[in-house]
């Protein structure tokens, strides 16, 4: 009836790229390196889920060799992971997040990215936890050179809420 996840990604800070975290756009000079859009922590929300669903990962479901999800949008991928969760009978209790990036200071786009989480995810944003920390300067994420993002999620029957 009650089940749990987790998830972690990280991406590589590139020129040239926009980033995307929690399905914003946030104004950097760098953005996240990878095959779709590279939305970090809309990543590890989808390893949570799949993790509390005991259906693998991210990349089994979306494999990065596949055209189809080159530079795709991962609010796509949470969606059709989301027909997953309701398919098995599960809606999400709660999620919670934390993102570690030395820079851009993430505090001021919190709100905003559970906002729209929250729609895709089909709860309520007092459901939905974001986190940002550093790791002072120490380490891959200290140095600037990625951003990294854990997940921990819950979910409960549907018929049990
Ligand atoms: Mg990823």
């Amino acid at each position: 009836m009650f089940r749990i996840g987790i998830g972690y990604d990280a991406h590589r800070l590139a020129k040239g790229r926009p980033l995307i975290i929690g399905g914003l756009k946030i104004p950097y000079d760098l953005g996240l390196l990878g095959h779709s859009d590279a939305d970090v922590l809309i990543h590890a929300i989808i390893d949570g889920l799949l993790g509390a669903l005991a259906m693998g990962d991210i990349g089994m479901h979306f494999p990065d060799n596949d055209p189809a999800y080159k530079d795709i949008d991962s609010m796509i991928m949470l969606e059709k992971v989301m027909e997953l969760v309701k398919r098995e009978g599960y809606i999400i209790n709660n999620l919670d997040n934390t993102i570690v990036a030395e820079l851009p200071k993430l505090a001021p786009h919190i709100k905003g990215m559970k906002e729209r989480l929250s729609g895709v995810l089909e709860i309520r944003t007092n459901q939905i936890n974001i986190k940002a920390t550093t790791t002072e300067g120490m380490g891959f994420c200290g140095r600037g050179e990625g951003i990294s993002a854990f997940s921990v999620v819950s979910l409960v029957k549907s018929n049990n809420v």
